[in-house]
């Protein structure tokens, strides 16, 4: 228990007061009651002595998969590669386009470029900041072969659309459902909605790893063979105790995305609160709404859209949109909170996208959320009256008094 008063440790943990200082993410405190069973599950790495695609990847896999009635999860080493080897595994060839949201993070359009494709960008929905269909559809040439909606911060994009565009033009449907977990689309996990999708368990994500890790998860077969050869150098077969029958010849030229079993061993810990995380980060979003809702200079808050059918959000980050962005950031970093934005160049003006020939301008919602978007601090470690905080000096800023 030496190392749980460690964690717990007040001061790592940036303890609230009036004046405190607000992180934008620590699990230092939380960590503490989790450091038990962490370390019996690392433990029982060390004991087995496989440390990475071992059993406890294989164990997390399983694990994570009933949870979100996947039939296959993939264990990579990041959600960056997650959707390199998903676009590789669902036949992305040399030139063939793939519809991409202009804001998102640099990944979801990058991905699609490692994979040997273009990126062909298309406007956001100023709600949801998920891709918007019609300027998807406007996107499609004859080189087009599969869509990326990205599911962002708390709910999918509006999959009943997308997936009618998809089916209009033959298109795959490929999710970036990174941020994604726990959201659902008619009871389906966000992922598990066209042929693939991914997560993340990047360490601020709503499932994070103490390191970089990630995951494929679908329903189909063939992919998950494809996507799990990949991340081993293109092999097929397990490698656990390396046992006789495990092919050595490569069919495919793959990559080395294992993951490690030491994320696994946190990874499996961490599940066990992931329900009760979810639950305080929409109690957290909600005190945030209540403090905010008619703030001057406040000109977006995050809106759950209700649909046709239902859908399960979750608060992986709370976004909102304001008046002098940059100047509002500043003025919360000098007392002591700490935001980030995402995102701030939209994918189309990225210098390594620059030869699609993209103009400012041509995408006008993902160009407004990335000049007014702040992400304030959202996390199971975070105390009301932190919210209270970040909240009076947001007021305090657009009022013209001083904190
Ligand atoms: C985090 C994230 C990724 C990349 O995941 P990593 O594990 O950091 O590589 C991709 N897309 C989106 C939308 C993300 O938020």
């Amino acid at each position: 228990m030496e190392h749980a008063a460690t964690f717990a440790d007040p001061a790592a943990a940036q303890a609230p007061g009036a004046g405190g200082t607000v992180p934008f993410f620590t699990q230092a405190a939380s960590f503490a009651d989790l450091w038990p069973l962490t370390e019996a599950n690392l433990n029982a790495v060390i004991d087995r002595g496989k440390y990475s695609h071992g059993h406890l990847v294989a164990e997390f896999e399983s694990v994570l998969a009933e949870r979100i009635g996947a039939a296959h999860v993939i264990g990579v080493n990041s959600g960056t590669d997650a959707l390199v080897l998903l676009l590789r595994a669902a036949g992305l060839g040399p030139g063939d386009e793939v519809v991409v949201p202009a804001f998102s993070f640099v990944a979801s359009a990058s991905s699609v470029a490692l994979a040997h494709g273009r990126p062909a960008f298309a406007d956001i929905d100023p709600v949801t900041y998920g891709i918007d269909p019609a300027s998807a559809a406007d996107a499609i040439t004859d080189r087009t072969r599969m869509i990326m909606p990205v599911h962002l911060f708390s709910q999918l994009a509006d999959m009943a659309a997308i997936t009618e565009v998809a089916e209009q033009y033959a298109l795959t449907v490929v999710e970036d459902s990174a941020e994604a977990i726990g959201m659902r689309w008619d009871g389906v996990h966000a992922g598990l909605l066209g042929i693939g999708g991914v997560l993340s368990f990047f360490p601020t994500k709503t499932l994070g790893a103490l390191g970089d890790a990630g995951a494929v998860i679908t329903n189909d077969d063939r992919i998950a063979e494809t996507a799990a050869a990949l991340r081993h150098h293109g092999r097929y077969g397990r490698t656990i105790d390396h046992f006789p029958g495990i092919s050595n010849e490569t069919v495919l030229p793959g990559l080395n995305s294992k993951m490690d079993d030491f994320q696994a061993a946190i990874l499996l810990a961490k599940l066990t609160r992931l329900d009760a995380d979810i639950a305080r980060r929409a109690e957290l979003a909600a005190a945030y709404t209540e403090r905010l809702t008619g703030c001057p200079g406040v000109r977006r808050l995050p809106t759950v859209v209700e649909r046709e059918v239902k859908t399960d959000a979750v608060f992986y980050v709370y976004l909102i949109e304001v008046e002098r962005r940059d100047e509002l950031v500043a003025h919360l970093a000098a007392n002591g909170v700490t935001t980030e934005t995402y995102y701030p160049v939209p994918l189309h003006r990225q210098p390594c996208f620059a030869e699609l020939g993209h103009r400012a301008g041509e995408f006008p919602n993902a160009e407004a959320a990335c000049a007014h978007a702040v992400a304030l601090p959202l996390y199971p470690d975070l105390a009301e009256r932190q919210v209270d905080r970040v909240c009076e000096l947001i007021r305090a800023f657009y009022s013209g008094s001083r904190p």
